[in-house]
């Protein structure tokens, strides 16, 4: 279903950039934005020339999709990124579906990003909970109105921008009893249903359902029917997880599986996996403190009854959402069919949502951290050009 052309022309050594003047002063209202962008026009016919049409396919039809990544900057003063390779396979899985290119050097596309950060590096804050955001952009460009001739998208633009502490605002709620997030769990909006697109990250799936948010809930959690029950799906941008106690003794950790296509395959919920089955099977070299080796993580649909029944028998031990915004988040309440149901509070998401920030912030040495290289921006102050530029 991809295009045949690849993106040959990415590569960080034809990087061009204009630097800012020493003076310079981010606009009104602008200031917790990164300072500069990178760019990355692409043509099928050319490899550049970039035009913006109103009957673009992105205006027109919301061919759109996005990434969204965090920079960390570690108390030694290093930059530190998170399994950034992981979100390149989705951005290229995203691009597919939507006809868009997708066959680009995740290595280089990581090396250009690298430089980015290197140049954005005096921004990043440090501390736990503060960083860098970093959101990937690629749409199409070209008129997507019409039938084409075909699918896929003429001319392209990926760019790349950054903005400080998505998220930080949340990172308090998994701390203390009574602290977690309250969620409203939605029945008038479905944002994702089998054979559908909620496993991508396409903009489309975002815009739709904004207007679901209730005030006084931190996001809307998401759920999907059949057979006359609502099973969750997300909650916001994030992975849903429950923490049981089964009969034979365990504790079982619980996630929605990936099989039906309705669930957004976190790269955060993909590393609590690989954590929690590690500690599991005994082998870690990632200490998780405090929790037991009894445990199993189960990847399977949950229901809003099962939620209800299992607070009233006492089995259910707590719950909570991940991903690169919050990290680990603590729900705290839910609110489904007018009622309020209050979700117990565990001390063991806490473990787990150290171990991912200690990990990406390099307190915990770990292949998932990736260095950023220093760079100053030499070498690249080439003569301007329009359309390959960091400015
Ligand atoms: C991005 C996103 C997530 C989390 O993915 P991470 O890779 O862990 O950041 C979960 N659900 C939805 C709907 C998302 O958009």
């Amino acid at each position: 279903m991809s295009p045949a052309y690849p993106l040959a022309s990415l590569s960080s050594s034809n990087l061009f950039f204009s630097p800012l003047p020493p003076n310079h002063e981010p606009p009104a209202g602008k200031a917790n934005h990164g300072r500069y962008m990178l760019t990355i026009p692409w043509s099928a016919a050319s490899g550049h020339e970039l035009a913006f049409d109103p009957l673009s396919g992105v205006l027109q039809y919301a061919v759109t999709c996005f990434e969204g990544m965090k920079c960390y900057k570690t108390d030694q003063g290093d930059l530190r990124l998170f399994r950034p390779e992981k979100n390149f396979d989705r951005f290229k899985r995203s691009a597919a579906r939507l006809g868009l290119p997708n066959k680009w050097d995740n290595a280089e596309l990581v090396d250009l990003l690298c430089k980015l950060l290197a140049l954005e590096a005096p921004l990043v804050p440090t501390g736990d909970g503060s960083n860098l955001y970093i959101r990937p952009t690629l749409l199409e460009t070209s008129e997507g109105y019409g039938i084409k001739e075909t699918a896929f998208a003429s001319e392209a633009l990926l760019y790349v921008v950054t903005t400080l502490n998505l998220g930080k605002g949340l990172y308090a709620s998994s701390e203390a009893p009574g602290k977690g997030i309250r969620l409203d769990a939605c029945r008038d909006y479905i944002r994702a249903w089998p054979g559908g697109t909620g496993s991508y990250k396409l903009g489309a799936n975002y815009g739709t359902v904004s207007v679901a948010k209730k005030p006084g809930f931190a996001m809307s959690l998401w759920l999907h029917s059949h057979d006359g029950e609502d099973y969750l799906s997300e909650a916001g941008a994030m992975n849903v997880w429950i923490i049981k106690q089964a009969a034979d003794g365990y504790l079982e950790f619980i996630t929605m599986g990936l099989d039906n296509g309705i669930v957004l395959p976190g790269i955060t919920r993909e590393s609590l996996i690989e954590l929690l089955n590690d500690h599991a099977s005994g082998k870690s070299s990632v200490p998780l403190p405090g929790l037991p080796t009894k445990l199993r993580v189960v990847e399977r649909d949950i229901s809003m009854s099962e939620i209800v029944t299992s607070i009233e028998d006492g089995s259910l031990k707590g719950m909570f959402g991940c991903g690169t915004g919050v990290v680990v988040v603590q729900i705290g309440e839910i609110q489904y069919q007018d009622k309020i149901h209050k979700i117990p509070h565990n001390p063991l998401i806490q473990i787990l949502r150290d171990t991912v920030t200690g990990i990406q912030r390099g307190k915990i040495e770990h292949p998932w951290s990736h260095k950023v290289p220093e760079w100053d921006g030499s070498g690249a102050e080439k003569d301007r050009e329009e359309d390959n530029v960091l400015a």
